[in-house]
């Protein structure tokens, strides 16, 4: 048997980093078992489908290493309707299913004044097909359904304690739980690995897959997903689109081994571990079922490993999208012209240590690309203290007396010219920092100053010199 899995997405939003997950999770597994992935769009919710939200996840699939092309699909659900349909009638016809004309509200008078699932009114009223009637499967009143999951053991659910649910509505479009059961059965899948939130809909789809004759999958419910709060990552409340992460400059590698680490770790304590690892260690066996906790922080962290850990030229080129703007990427302060890649070449061995999303770039490099800093106010009322105004005239003067510009002799200068009004180095830095750089934190000192050069340096002195008249 040729393994199948599938990820089945709704196109309703953002790319969820759950979603991520489970589309990893299922890619490896396939990958495994020498088996299929298909990427299903589940976009039969017509009312909350955008197209845009489906390009949104093939090009976030794409990014993560899901690439098209090796994969089946995309599947469109809304294109199976005629099957669902088929389905949906074979199960009425066999008796499975029955057509219903309940209101909520009738069921409430009758079983008193909390809803508490459908009591079973029309199962043996004989009523055909008609506007407004929903169909119901009959649920089996003895027994039990016995889910075999490769993460949570066999999770055992009582037949007659599931209700008859509806697997069509009033106007005959069938419901999520039939369209989704019933496009597994026609792709073939025999492996659904799917977020734990669907598992209270298990029972009933194996039901369906029973009374429809066919053996059901294999089931993984992978564990949910939690903010620190333990509360479950929403898109109202948490960041959670991959997109967002990706346009905040994580990098896929960073972002896809830390996804994998969600329930999950690889052999020998480590965490960081290249992609090979993680496919051939990963065991859906091993995929701890209490929730995952998405640390941002930690997150944050191991991109900033895997940025430090990128050859030099790879990391110039990563930046790239937040030099120029590129895509979905808000564009730098300056004008293209303004940018000069060798700049940036000098510096950015210096950058890549330092930052721990590529969009940290900009702010550490901006001012070797435009006409004048960027000030900010705060670093400015920080750095420039009584007597800053005559270290900037001295510094300016010792400055420009310089044959050779190189950090080691602007900072030999600088120390020395520091050490005639006791300053240490660090204390005569911070205001010729801010006069150049507009910030009190940034890439080394004189370095900077070696690459911004000696007109540049020295007619930025200049001008913070006349602002502190
Ligand atoms: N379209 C469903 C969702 O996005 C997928 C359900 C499934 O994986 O079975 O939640």
């Amino acid at each position: 048997m040729t393994v199948r899995v599938r990820f089945a997405p709704s196109p309703t939003g953002m790319f969820h980093v759950g979603g991520a997950r489970s589309a990893l999770q299922n890619w490896i597994y396939a990958k495994q078992q020498g088996g299929v992935f298909v990427l299903r769009i589940e976009d039969t919710d017509a009312a909350r489908n955008k197209p845009e939200w489906t390009e949104g996840i093939l090009s976030a699939l794409d990014w993560i290493g899901i690439e098209r092309g090796s994969y089946e699909g995309p599947h469109f659900q809304s294109e199976y309707a005629g099957e669902h349909r088929a389905a949906a009638a074979r199960l009425h016809d066999s008796g499975r299913a029955y057509y219903c004309d309940c209101t909520r509200e009738a069921v409430q008078a009758r079983t008193g004044s909390q809803y508490q699932g459908y009591d079973g009114f029309c199962r043996d009223r004989g009523l055909p097909a008609g506007e407004g009637r929903a169909l119901r499967f009959r649920t089996p009143d003895e027994g039990e359904t016995v889910v075999v999951d490769l993460i949570r053991g066999e999770p055992t659910f009582e037949n007659k304690l599931i209700e008859d649910f509806v697997i069509a509505r009033g106007d005959g479009s069938p419901v999520f739980l039939l369209a989704n059961v019933v496009d597994d059965m026609t792709m073939g899948i025999t492996h659904v690995i799917r977020a734990e939130e669907h598992l209270p809909n298990t029972p009933k789809q194996q039901l369906l897959w029973d009374a429809l004759g066919v053996k059901p999958p294999v089931w993984a419910h992978v564990p949910v997903v939690v903010n620190e709060k333990r509360q479950k990552l929403s898109k109202r409340r948490d960041k959670v689109a991959l997109e967002a992460f990706r346009d905040e400059g994580y990098l896929a590698e960073a972002m896809r081994n830390y996804l994998m680490l969600l329930g999950w770790a690889p052999s020998g304590d480590r965490e960081i571990v290249p992609w090979s690892v993680i496919e051939e260690e990963f065991r859906l066996a091993d995929v701890n079922p209490s929730p995952a906790f998405f640390d941002e922080k930690k997150l944050r962290a191991f991109n900033g490993e895997y940025i430090r850990a990128l050859p030099v030229e790879e990391f110039v080129e990563a930046c790239r999208p937040w030099l120029t703007g590129t895509g979905t990427i808000a564009p730098p302060p300056w004008q293209p012209e303004e940018f000069d890649a060798d700049a940036f070449a000098a510096v950015a061995p210096l950058a890549q240590t330092r930052i721990a999303l590529l969009s940290e770039i900009v702010p550490n490099v901006d001012f070797l690309f435009l006409a004048a800093p960027l000030i900010d106010e705060a670093a400015w009322a920080k750095a420039m203290k009584e007597g800053s105004a005559e270290l900037l005239d001295a510094a300016t003067a010792a400055f420009e007396a310089l044959e050779s510009w190189d950090a080691e002799t602007l900072k030999s200068t600088l120390e020395a010219v520091g050490a005639e009004r006791g300053l240490k180095l660090g204390k005569a830095q911070a205001p010729v920092r801010v006069a150049v750089t507009g910030r009190t934190v940034g890439l080394p000192l004189f370095e900077s100053l070696e690459v911004l050069g000696r007109e540049r340096t020295l007619s930025r002195l200049r001008a913070a010199r006349v602002r502190l008249f």
